[in-house]
């Protein structure tokens, strides 16, 4: 017909204009496309080859194209691509089962979603049905970050996404992080501002009445807005809440699957530190297919057990992502993979150490749990002052950070911080190689100084 011969004669729309893209300008949208990948490395159609050290937005923790993700999704999509949860799936229920074992949530369940917001809006909403308190007040924190649909934005204590919904209007609440770097409560031990931080969330459990609160919702590690909470937060922050009968819901969507050196963050404190929910996402399939899930305490999952539960999407628990989330639990235990980032993590952990005794401009290092540190740029490590109010990230950074992709190397930034979070499985080489390239880019953009 005349269309198809219009179609056939127009140049092809390119991405940059015909999609919209999350957390962009569209007009400034200008990015490389990926056409393959391979361990740590991503392949460009231009031919280069890029060291990828934050494994995408923090996900991709077996690297790229992981042959064992591969080969489960494709033998997945030649049995069975899809039924829904009106139906079982073998690699649902055998995700399920691995996961409550893993965490020693036995006589729990598993609620699986599609990725990370939707599970911070079904925990929540599990929690205020488990509570019995429908309408019951959620608390979170500030700079913290939780998802990108409404409830998972009102949910983040992030100063951008703040101004895009009202958390008041949702039941949610935010107290001040533990950040001990600038301590919100002024304390200068780690540990202390980790107590305050806790308390402050008693407190703020006490003045709403513990009647009136469903759950505290908190990231027990690092995450994107580069807050490492120290030891002594989320154990008092889960005395607290247990001694005030309000659940405890781990955002483990960044931090598990080694990324913080454990399987699941908070199991650095052992027992002590166990909560009533968790979520995952991300390193749940290696980030091969969309995936995400609660899971549930048995105490939690008893509660609703005989209750109608209003809650699901018509991808949730998705066999191919159950598949490749099987794959994924099985290539983290084979391949020693939690052990290797908790080596990789302190090893990398003392070099950033001695890096910031070289450059004036690092006046913070955090992390050292697995592979995920924090770089905390300022102008006067003396004084802590910015470069610029956060979340702003100062223009020498943004240079940093374009000079770092001509020499192959992609690095994630937040305002004023660099995240390292490479996938786990990255050599040493290559790792070694990337810190030497940040120390020399670092004297090129951030020359020091004279004291
Ligand atoms: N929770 C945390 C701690 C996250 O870091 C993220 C994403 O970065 C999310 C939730 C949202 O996950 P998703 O982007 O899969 O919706």
């Amino acid at each position: 017909s005349g269309d198809t011969v219009m179609l056939a004669t127009e140049a092809p729309l390119s991405e940059r204009d015909g999609v919209l893209h999350s957390w962009s300008v569209q007009a400034d949208w200008n990015a490389p496309t990926v056409t393959g990948g391979e361990g740590a490395w991503l392949h460009l159609a231009d031919g280069r080859r890029i060291l990828d050290l934050s494994s995408l937005a923090e996900c991709s923790n077996l690297g790229h194209q992981h042959p064992r993700l591969v080969a489960a999704i494709r033998a997945q999509a030649e049995q069975l691509c899809f039924v829904t949860n009106a139906w079982g799936a073998q690699p649902r229920a055998d995700l399920a089962q691995r996961l409550l074992e893993r965490s020693g949530f036995e006589g729990g369940r598993v609620f699986f979603t599609t990725g990370g917001a939707d599970a911070s809006e079904n925990a929540v909403k599990i929690a205020r049905q488990a509570a019995g308190k429908p309408h019951g007040a959620i608390i979170a924190r500030d700079r913290s970050y939780h998802g990108a649909t409404h409830l998972a934005m009102a949910l983040s204590g992030d100063t951008r996404t703040r101004a895009q919904v009202d958390p008041a209007a949702f039941g949610v609440h935010h107290v001040p992080p533990p950040y001990a770097y600038r301590c919100p409560f002024g304390s200068r031990d780690a540990d202390e501002c980790g107590r305050r931080a806790a308390d402050a969330v008693s407190d703020h459990i006490d003045r709403l009445g513990a009647d009136n609160v469903a759950a505290v919702l908190m990231e027990p590690n690092a995450g994107t807005n580069g807050i490492v909470p120290p030891d002594s937060y989320w154990p008092a922050l889960r005395r607290h809440t247990a001694d005030r009968g309000v659940w405890l819901i781990a955002d483990e969507v960044m931090s598990a699957f080694g990324r913080c050196g454990e399987w699941f963050a908070w199991q650095r404190h052992g027992e002590a530190g166990r909560p009533d929910l968790m979520t995952l996402a991300k390193g749940l399939t290696g980030a091969a297919v969309p995936l995400g899930a609660v899971v549930l305490s048995r105490d939690v999952a008893e509660r609703i057990e005989h209750e109608m539960l209003y809650a699901g999407l018509t991808y949730c628990g998705h066999p191919l992502a159950c598949a490749a989330g099987v794959a994924a639990l099985q290539a983290y235990a084979d391949e020693n993979l939690i052990e290797r980032s908790r080596a990789l993590g302190s090893a990398l952990h003392a070099q950033l150490l001695q890096l910031q005794q070289r450059h004036r401009v690092l006046g913070d290092v955090r992390g050292g749990h697995g592979l995920f540190a924090v770089l905390e740029l300022v102008a006067d490590p003396v004084t802590r002052a910015a470069h610029a109010p956060w979340p702003q990230t100062p223009a020498p950074l943004r240079a940093l950070v374009d000079a770092a992709m001509a020499e192959g190397v992609s690095l994630a930034v937040r305002g004023n911080l660099i995240l390292l979070a490479p996938p786990l499985v990255i050599g040493e080489r290559e790792l070694s190689d990337a810190l030497a390239l940040l120390d020399r880019l670092l004297t090129r953009f951030f020359p020091n100084e004279p004291t």
